[in-house]
């Protein structure tokens, strides 16, 4: 069974509710949108690249592998990264659940270490999601207002996060200048009909892709009109840009 990896690397978390946590970040190539505030190169979309994984001291193996690769060549390497403690693995992307199959491998791998499975997925592939739930512990959950990407997914966000909402799961929604209210009412209804007590994330957006910085009192004013509906809201920003960490 193959994969394409771009990266996997030790750094902090530095967005929503585990925000500074250290992890091992596993980085799948591919992704099912193309939304213009994308930060990951669209580069790392393709096979062509290879998976470059960080330089360590101590670890002998080669840092460069030809994708796309089995799950048995990057194993070594997550194994000698994970003698260091972390909090939990990052799968993240692109949109890991492109291929679940390999995150089931993975999970069955790392089982006698019990370390925790972070998922960070745009909210969308559902079906996926069915597939491996079982083994992801945390889930990092996108949900995408049209008046950014161009395109609606709500009935795939609505159906993603009734599944995840079994697990501990919170909600992400990127914040811009030009985010739409009717965009934003219509996520708070999705969460809140489906637990008022899953925890919403605001993070205003790191402009791109013709996208603007939402202005301090948007993020103010929205935070509380979210917090009429749900229990739980945050404005969190990319922090790990802020440290210029990876
Ligand atoms: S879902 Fe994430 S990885 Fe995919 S295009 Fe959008 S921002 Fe990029």
């Amino acid at each position: 069974m193959q994969a394409g990896v771009s990266e996997i690397f030790s750094s902090i978390q530095g967005e929503g509710k585990y925000v500074g946590c250290r992890q091992l970040f596993i980085r799948l190539i591919g992704c099912n949108m193309d939304c213009p505030y994308c930060d990951t190169d669209k580069l790392a979309h393709s096979n062509l690249v290879p998976c470059v994984l960080e330089k360590c001291e101590g670890y002998e193996g080669d840092l460069e592998l030809k994708n796309p690769l089995d799950l048995n060549d990057i194993m070594p390497y997550i194994n000698y990264r994970l003698q260091q403690p972390h909090h939990s693995i990052s799968i993240t992307g692109g949109e890991p659940l492109l291929y679940p199959q390999i995150i089931l491998e993975l999970a069955k791998n790392l089982k006698p270490l019990s370390i925790p499975l972070f998922l960070e997925t745009n909210g969308t592939l559902v079906k996926q999601l069915a597939q491996v739930i079982d083994e992801i512990d945390i889930i990092s959950m996108d949900m995408k207002l049209p008046s950014d990407i161009g395109k609606a997914y709500w009935q795939e966000h609505e159906e993603f996060l009734k599944l995840a909402s079994k697990k501990d799961v919170y909600v992400k929604i990127v914040v811009s200048n030009e985010s739409t209210v009717e965009d934003f009412e219509k996520a708070l209804s999705i969460i809140k009909n489906i637990d008022e007590n899953i925890l919403l994330v605001l993070q205003p957006i790191t402009p791109l892709g013709g996208l603007h910085e939402a202005p301090p009192e948007k993020m103010l004013k929205w935070q509380t009109r979210a917090m009429q509906v749900l229990k739980n809201v945050r404005v969190i920003p990319q922090t790990h840009k802020m440290m210029n960490q990876l």
